[in-house]
């Protein structure tokens, strides 16, 4: 088994430390707003991620975080004129209710900031207390300088960090890289984002959220870090640092694995560009739970993916092709098993290979034209990997009919064959009843009156 590692910079052969059990923390989502394509792209990736581990190992330990306390919900909330715990409450479920329609399977933990306070604070004070961060007006910050081995994942030096990247220049910084811990609140904070602390009531820094709930669920040592590209510096970076010096002796995740950015028509996608694409834009447009999470895999996951329409048009062909080998009464009498089976062995060694998911897809593809040509066997194969895959979903015929079928359309339709029948003109009359099969209705011909049904 084969996976990039970020830390390293090259592929490498990857193992658990305990082989029966595989440990996993991924940065969740930080809960102001719906989750947009990138976010989605991220969840779905670490999603496969999951599945495929939990078929290979016997145990896994996935955690995914939820950031509920930031300056981006604090900004939100006031925004919105209604309280914090609303305003995270109710994305939380929105949240849900999005990803839930790309089949993404709930994490063993997923720790939410504001009920791991305590843990936070206790690994502040270990960090003042062995000498790699300082209070200084309320604040408690990582004093970078302390800390020799900084700049290790981005593998950039302090002075390419300062001059690299936005750093907040503040008069109670020693240093410029020198990042938040704990943060006093503003006056006009909401009271549920404001905490005691031993030196200001106030919130703590997003690093530090992740830092202290993966060593509450993982320990301090784990296998694999996830999160999107972005996230590498500074986030990662001082994550490493801060559980690195708060355990000593620590090396925190061994593997790191990233994924790509997400750009929208080429251009990188945000708000003020106004090409800024939620997960619920795409489903209120009919778009298929399913067709969104298989053009959000269709790129391998550590390259750069753009949406554009004709990747969408393209992922919907081929999960309607996949969907063509079966009838809506096959996918209602589906019953999973253990995914124990050919198709998946095959599948399985190609996510082995870095999660070679694009491999996987042509397999598909290729496959289809075989499980078509009668070999049942291979069709119920094929429909437990798309569940595997996370791709499928019962009704997914019955949603493509009911979207496409107009009644008036197939009545006019029929009418007309009628008129074709009339005039022995057979070569229209069977024309519109092969046309109209295509579209998966059924036209029945009795003596009194011609119906049609739903394949
Ligand atoms: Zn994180």
């Amino acid at each position: 088994m084969q996976f990039f590692n970020t830390l390293s910079n090259k592929l490498e052969s990857f193992k658990p430390s305990d082989p029966n059990h595989l440990k996993m923390y991924v940065c969740g989502p930080t809960v102001y707003d719906r989750p947009h394509l990138g976010n989605a792209r991220s969840i779905v990736v670490y999603d496969l991620f999951f599945r495929f581990f939990s078929q290979v190992f016997p145990q896994v330990t996935f955690v995914r975080n939820i950031t509920d306390v930031d300056d981006k919900i604090n900004a939100a909330a006031l925004e919105q004129k209604i309280s914090i715990q609303q305003l995270t409450e109710n994305i939380i479920e929105l949240f849900y209710q999005d990803i839930g329609a790309l089949n993404v399977l709930r994490p063993t933990f997923e720790p939410r900031a504001t009920t791991h306070i305590a843990e936070m604070i206790a690994m502040i004070e270990r960090l003042i207390k062995n000498g790699f961060a300082y209070e200084s007006a309320g604040h408690v910050l990582f004093d970078v300088a302390a800390y020799k081995n900084y700049g290790q994942l981005s593998n950039r030096t302090l002075d390419e960090m300062i001059a690299g990247a936005r750093v907040e220049v503040a008069s109670y910084k020693k240093n410029p890289l020198d990042f938040v811990l704990w943060k006093p609140a503003a006056a006009n904070d909401d009271v549920s984002s404001v905490f005691d602390s031993p030196w200001s009531k106030g919130r703590p820094g997003w690093h530090i959220e992740c830092s202290a709930m993966s060593s509450k669920y993982l320990g301090e040592n784990f296998d694999i870090h996830g999160g999107g590209a972005d996230l590498q510096f500074p986030h990662h970076e001082n994550e490493i640092a801060q559980s690195c010096c708060a355990n000593p002796g620590s090396t925190y995740a061994s593997f790191w694995i990233h994924n790509g950015f997400l750009t929208v028509n080429g251009e990188k996608m945000s708000k003020s560009l106004k090409n800024f694409i939620t997960v619920k834009d795409l489903l209120d447009k009919e778009v298929s739970g399913v067709v969104i999470r298989y053009l959000l895999l269709s790129t391998h996951y550590r390259k750069p993916f753009d949406f554009n329409q004709k990747a969408l048009d393209d992922a919907r062909k081929s999960v309607e092709k996949f969907y063509s080998l079966f009838t809506a009464a096959d996918l209602k009498s589906y019953v999973r098993n253990d995914f124990n089976n050919e198709l998946m062995t095959e599948v399985l060694a190609e996510l082995a290979s870095d999660l070679n998911v694009s491999r996987v897809f042509a397999l598909l593809h290729e496959k289809v034209k075989e499980a078509k040509n009668g070999n049942s066997d291979l069709k119920a194969q094929f429909l437990q990997t798309l569940d595997f895959l996370g791709l499928f979903d019962a009704n997914f015929l019955d949603a493509k009919n009911s979207v496409d079928i107009d009644e008036n359309y197939v009545n006019a339709q029929i009418e007309l064959r009628a008129k074709a029948k009339a005039e022995k003109n057979w070569a229209l009359s069977d024309k519109i009843r092969d046309d109209l099969l295509k579209m998966g209705i059924v036209i029945k011909d009795s003596k009194e009156k011609t119906t049609w049904e739903l394949l």
